[in-house]
């Protein structure tokens, strides 16, 4: 064996080279500033065409600038989406504490598996998760959770709990004794179809209610279904109710699901379904649940105390949750991945759980507190924990009650804005949350009034389809005519999350989920809408 050269390998890359290390540490962040004074947009195109053709590998080791040149110019290429432009959806820029956090995480890499693997870094995820499950289901007693791979898969924990309940020992037996079905809203994000048909339910058995034109669930269509299905012999393991649509910012009333769902399983005498509840991008709200809109210490203004009021009146409601999505990677500006699944009461878990004997790798696993014993995943990243209780820390309730009413308020301004003008209409006027949607029609229509006749059932679908075609065609006109250094990004959804008598509304979509985007940016965005027509 080549002796030189393997010291060589174990002195570069084993080796931890401060100097070296924060010097390629620095050239990045060098190009993340130089990027920052240029428009929002792939700097460098994609080049997809050859993409496979050279999957070279070096033959020599090199060291760690050879590691950086081999991602650099994917680096450059990709939009950190720190620009104040960027209103297309619910990504933002992830902020500088989690960045502390991650950096820490990584240096250590610690396995969340079990605390053998992770030592103080398991206990840093209890605090995490508590701390949240103490946000959300606000002081409960006993609550437990765990950092996923995602929202997808969050919301996968909590329908697995479900099927637990009401098709017990599904996870040796497998859903073989009668059908098993799970209800969400038609606004719910596709991640649940993924979980109905990667669970083995089937996504023919996920079953869609209609909402109102608030993108809430019609509790009255969901009662009925539960019955429907009861009648059929089917058992409804969960309810994944929405907390914040990913494009209208709807929430389901989930105290008024919990108690259809009560009322539902003592009628019946059957296990009432899991009432999940999908927060994630919803879930910022519980920040602004203790603050004093009496006291008003952070100066906000009447209109934005009034939308503060109204988000701890929505976050009340997920008291009512047995178990709750959250990412932090969306509205907590943290790093993916960072996704927690929580359960307001702990015992939840022991639907999930195996034992020792068949998890063998971890004899030596604790029931009482080595996750291994009851996660999907085995080798768990910590990333979740450190970053989030970084950015918890960091910036204190107070910094994220600042955040969030910001974000609130200035999506506030915007629908105002739009709904005075009358060719405009906002579709999620009442909504409270960081997204508008909404339609522009030429001028000289009154866009309110075909609102009004499409909520009524008075528009043909033909004559509807015209209206969404001016409505595409708008918002194309707009992208065309984009001066990129200036016009906000906005994207365009075909189905806002609400169907009115069968017709899917199409939207134009901004999300305020930038912190430094300012009024100019919704003065510029009006008057681009006002110029087009
Ligand atoms: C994004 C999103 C998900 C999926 O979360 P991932 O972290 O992307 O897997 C689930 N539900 C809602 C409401 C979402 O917006």
């Amino acid at each position: 064996m080549d002796q030189k050269l393997y010291e060589q390998i174990v002195k570069n890359f084993f080796t931890c080279d401060p100097a070296a290390i924060t010097e390629i540490f620095r050239e990045f962040i060098m190009a993340v500033q130089a990027e920052g004074t240029l428009p929002p947009s792939a700097h460098m195109a994609q080049n997809y065409e050859t993409a496979q053709a050279n999957p070279e590998i070096h033959v020599l080791p090199g060291n760690l600038k050879d590691a950086r040149d081999a991602v650099f110019p994917y680096f450059w290429g990709t939009d950190s989406w720190s620009s104040k432009l960027h209103l297309e959806n619910v990504k933002g820029p992830a902020n500088y504490a989690s960045l502390v956090g991650a950096l820490a995480c990584l240096l250590k890499n610690p396995n969340l598996c079990t605390d053998t693997y992770s030592q103080r870094s398991n206990e840093l995820e209890i605090k995490a998760v508590t701390a949240l499950a103490n946000l959300l289901f606000y002081h409960t007693d006993d609550p437990w959770g765990v950092f996923t791979m995602g929202g997808t898969i969050s919301n996968l924990y909590g329908a697995k709990i479900g099927i637990e309940k009401v098709a017990p020992g599904a996870m040796r037996n497998g859903l073989s004794g009668g059908q098993v079905a799970g209800i969400v809203s038609e606004a719910a994000h596709y991640s649940n179809q993924s979980v109905a048909g990667w669970l083995g339910l089937g996504t023919k058995n996920l079953h869609a209610i209609p909402t109102d034109e608030g993108l809430s669930m019609r509790l009255d269509l969901l009662a009925a279904k539960l019955e429907e299905l009861h009648g059929q012999g089917v058992k409804v393991a969960f309810v994944t109710a929405t907390f914040g649509t990913t494009d209208g910012s709807g929430i389901d009333d989930v105290a008024a699901i919990r108690g259809i769902l009560s009322d539902f399983a003592n009628r019946h005498g059957v296990a009432a379904p899991q009432l999940h509840v999908d927060a994630a991008v919803g879930w910022v709200l519980s920040f602004l649940t203790e603050y004093r809109t009496d006291a008003n210490e952070l100066g906000f203004t009447e209109r934005l105390l009034e939308l503060v009021k109204q988000a701890q009146e929505k976050a009340s409601g997920l008291r009512a949750a047995d178990s709750i999505t959250i990412d932090f990677h969306k509205m907590g500006w943290g790093h993916y991945p960072g996704s927690a699944f929580l359960v307001n009461r702990r015992q939840d878990l022991r639907y999930l759980s195996r034992s020792v004997e068949e998890t063998p790798y971890f004899c030596e696993a604790d029931g009482r507190r080595d996750p291994a014993l009851f996660t999907l995943e085995c080798s768990r990243p910590a990333l979740g924990p450190y970053t989030v209780m970084a950015s918890l820390n960091g910036m204190g309730l107070t910094g994220w009650q600042l955040l969030v009413a910001r974000a609130l308020g200035l999506a506030d301004e915007l629908k105002q804005r739009l709904e005075a003008l009358e060719y405009c209409k906002v579709l999620n006027l009442d909504a409270v949350g960081p997204s508008v949607v909404w339609w522009v029609l030429p001028k000289g229509r009154d866009a309110k009034e075909i609102y009004r006749r499409v909520l009524a059932g008075e528009m043909a679908p033909e004559k509807f389809e015209g209206y969404a075609a001016e409505i595409r065609r708008l918002f194309e006109k707009r992208e065309k005519g984009m001066d990129p250094a200036v016009d906000a990004r906005l994207s365009y959804t075909t189905n806002v999350g609400h169907k009115a008598n069968g017709l899917a509304l199409p939207g134009w979509k901004a999300v305020f989920f930038n912190p430094m985007t300012d009024e100019k940016v919704i003065e510029r965005l009006m008057f681009s809408i006002e110029e087009l027509l």
